[in-house]
């Protein structure tokens, strides 16, 4: 049942009929199963003699599809064309624009621009973080990212376009995540690290007075960037959070051009999740994407201002 290339999945998912077989094989393994109660017996409701999808449960009589509860509810783009965005999308190193998609799959830019939205939106890995947090060495960062003005110059207020916002990022062997932040007050990256790291880990962080206080509950290592050393006498070093930061900026600058504030952090989600499925193959990430992404988002969340 799995495409193992480009070619054989364009065969696989040939039309919107052979998706949505596909995708009930991998949330139902064959059995049909009612969302609103869990029960396995059901019924296949036709339309003019042809069956679409639409089961009826015979237990709570509601109706339900394969997508309901899935980022694909309620669309009216067809199931082919999402799983070939989707699969684009994922396997593009640095992302693909809006512009691009809409060329690629046949679909107006504003189609392919709340595609891609809802997309990174559902490439949010903090669940999977929150429950298995980050050990063994974890890099830790701050970066101002947007706007064009140069330097640090957020403030608490007066936030305008031109500002840059600041980000944080942990990073370990296997995981990254990046999170878009009001401020980078000790509190702020506290709060952080006490959600995503686990206690006991060493963690590395640059100078900044704010990472201080985060020994003993953690094994605090400090490069001190502002001397000019980029290894402590440890043999500590930052260097995989800053490339991680350089692909982020090069991704938004080359494919992107332009982030609104509002959207910086779904483009966070995107660069941190392909770093953490950066060991599978382009078919192995674009399945355990379907497999397991299925949040929604509503339009209104996704009203580009
Ligand atoms: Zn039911």
């Amino acid at each position: 049942m799995k495409p193992k290339s480009l070619l054989d999945l364009l065969k696989t998912l040939h039309d919107k009929t052979a998706c949505r077989v596909y995708l009930e094989g991998l949330r139902w393994q064959g059995i049909p199963k009612c969302p609103h109660c869990q029960s396995e017996k059901h019924y296949k409701l036709k339309n003019r003699g042809e069956f679409n999808g639409l089961y009826k449960c015979k237990e709570c009589k509601k109706r339900f599809t394969v997508t309901i509860g899935t980022m694909f509810e309620g669309s009216n783009i067809p199931l082919n064309k999402w799983f070939l965005a989707i699969y684009l999308f994922l396997s593009h190193k640095k992302g693909i624009s809006s512009i691009q998609l809409s060329k690629d799959i046949g679909i107006t830019q504003k189609t392919a621009w709340l595609m891609l939205t809802k997309i990174r939106h559902n490439m949010n890995d903090i669940a999977v973080i929150v429950a298995n947090k980050l050990d063994g060495v974890v890099q830790i960062d701050e970066t101002y990212i947007g706007g064009k003005t140069k330097g640090r110059v957020w403030q608490n207020q007066g936030r305008s376009l031109k500002q840059k916002l600041p980000v944080v990022g942990l990073l370990n062997d296997e995981k990254a995540y990046a999170v878009v932040t009001p401020d980078t007050s000790g509190r702020t990256l506290k709060t952080i690290i006490y959600a995503l790291v686990k206690s006991g880990t060493t963690v590395v962080t640059d100078g900044l007075p704010s990472y201080r206080g985060l020994s003993p509950e953690y094994n605090h290592q400090v490069v001190e960037h502002n001397k000019g050393s980029y290894v402590n006498k440890a043999g500590y070093h930052t260097n995989g959070i800053e490339g991680f930061w350089s692909q982020l900026k090069r991704g938004l600058k080359s494919t992107y051009h332009f982030v609104s504030h509002k959207y910086l952090q779904f483009y966070c989600y995107e660069f941190s999740y392909r770093y953490n499925t950066r060991g599978i193959s382009d078919i192995d990430r674009f399945v355990q994407f379907i497999q397991s992404r299925h949040k929604q988002l509503k339009y209104h969340h996704l009203a580009c201002t």
